[in-house]
């Protein structure tokens, strides 16, 4: 069906967008897979052209466009199979915490860079001990004179080797019976003493990611970095989940709209006992009820991406579409999948990646039975 989000300067756009990504991403992904992160440079030259942070103002050295050109980032990327370029998390995600919440003189430090591609974020929320329960996070600030001084880890930070700058969640006041209102947010920048970056870790997919540990250890940054009101931090991630969650549903309709493109293509072309797989009737009502769900999916998450430009606050429908879109990516994944017989199994193949990329949808953003636990709430289940 016709889709009613963009206009003729949005598809301008998207054609910006896929030549940039046939000139410096496509040719590089192998090499990026292999190295298990992006090179450096490709964030600069992404914020060169106004791929960065699309909706930031222009005051702010933002190219001043909105969240739709945001959206066609992740559609794009998602039809290319890069995962792990991980541009919607920097400008989708992390950069609109310091647009909502940093005091002037922050967002004049850190928001030109941020759409320049000079600074790549990261978000240290989750900790080896806690990721769901975000309330029980180990990680500390104390106030030292004019410093905070953190102590703490966090574990599967997306962007963790190239990030320059770390959003990290830390609790500012320990008693548990102010475990809501303890924690607050502080910008930490890679070079700090005591900010030390662990590990990359091995994953399923996600190959050119370059998630991370990352440790702060009697790590002193100034009082001047801390973002937001001390104590505000649960709050204002609980403001800003909701576009994270959309996010990953758009990736995630996009993800199975291309391996559903590429699989019956396949299957008109493959043969067997002498005619296209695509002609037994298990192969078509398979790829018709993937059809279906792709087409329902799109349709909501537009529907839901209209609302949020428009400045709604849809705690309900983004968890809705984060747990539906990304369980049903998986089933059709899945499915399609099948279809590839053995090379479906094997790595050079897409949907093989497509795959495994696809699981940790169904983990991050909030794993989708906490999508559930919030969809109940707003039930008033
Ligand atoms: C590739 C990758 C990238 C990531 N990037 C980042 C990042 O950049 N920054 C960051 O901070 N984090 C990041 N994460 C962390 C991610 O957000 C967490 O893994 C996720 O929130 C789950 O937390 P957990 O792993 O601690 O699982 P747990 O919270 O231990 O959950 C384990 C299981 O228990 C279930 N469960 C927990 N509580 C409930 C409940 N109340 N009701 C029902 N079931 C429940 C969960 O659904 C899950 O199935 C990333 C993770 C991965 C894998």
């Amino acid at each position: 069906m016709d889709r009613h989000l963009f206009d003729a300067d949005h598809d301008t756009f998207r054609q910006a967008f896929r030549q940039f990504l046939a000139r410096e991403v496509v040719p590089n992904q192998p090499r990026w897979r292999e190295a298990g992160q992006v090179d450096r440079e490709v964030w600069r030259k992404a914020g060169a052209q106004g791929f960065l942070c699309p909706w930031l103002e222009e005051s702010y050295g933002g190219p001043g466009a909105d969240f739709l050109c945001s959206m066609i980032i992740m559609e794009e990327l998602a039809y290319h199979y890069e995962s792990g370029f991980a541009l919607s998390l920097h400008s989708d995600i992390i950069v609109p915490y310091l647009y909502s919440f940093a005091n002037d003189e922050q967002k004049r430090r850190w928001l030109p860079g941020c759409a320049s591609g000079e600074i790549v974020t990261a978000l240290g929320m989750t900790e080896p001990g806690t990721g769901s329960d975000l309330a029980a996070i180990a990680t500390t600030a104390t106030r030292d004179g004019d410093d905070w001084v953190i102590n703490g880890s966090k574990t599967f930070i997306s962007n963790g080797q190239l990030c320059d700058l770390v959003l990290v969640a830390a609790k500012t006041d320990p008693d548990p019976k102010n475990a809501h209102r303890g924690i607050s947010m502080f910008v930490v920048e890679a070079g700090r003493k005591g900010f030390v970056k662990g590990k990359k870790l091995h994953k399923m997919g996600m190959a050119s990611q370059d998630t991370s540990e990352l440790f702060f250890e009697d790590c002193r940054v100034p009082a001047a970095n801390l973002v937001g009101a001390e104590g505000a931090g649960f709050m204002m991630m609980m403001q800003k989940l909701q576009q994270e969650r959309l996010c990953v549903a758009i990736g995630a309709v996009a993800g199975m709209e291309q391996v559903l493109k590429e699989t019956i293509a396949y299957t008109q072309e493959r043969k067997a006992f002498g005619k296209p797989i695509s002609k037994f009737q298990n192969t078509a009502f398979r790829l018709v009820e993937c059809a279906t769900k792709v087409e329902i999916a799109r349709t909501f998450v537009d529907k839901v991406v209209a609302e949020h430009v428009k400045g709604k606050h849809l705690v309900k429908e983004c968890s809705m579409a984060k747990f539906w879109t990304t369980d049903t990516a998986q089933e059709v994944i899945d499915t399609c999948l099948q279809f590839f017989g053995g090379y479906g199994y094997m790595l050079e193949y897409p949907v093989t990646r497509a795959f495994m990329d696809a699981r940790v949808q169904r983990i991050y953003a909030g794993t989708n039975e906490i999508m559930k636990v919030i969809i109940a709430k707003q039930m008033g289940l």
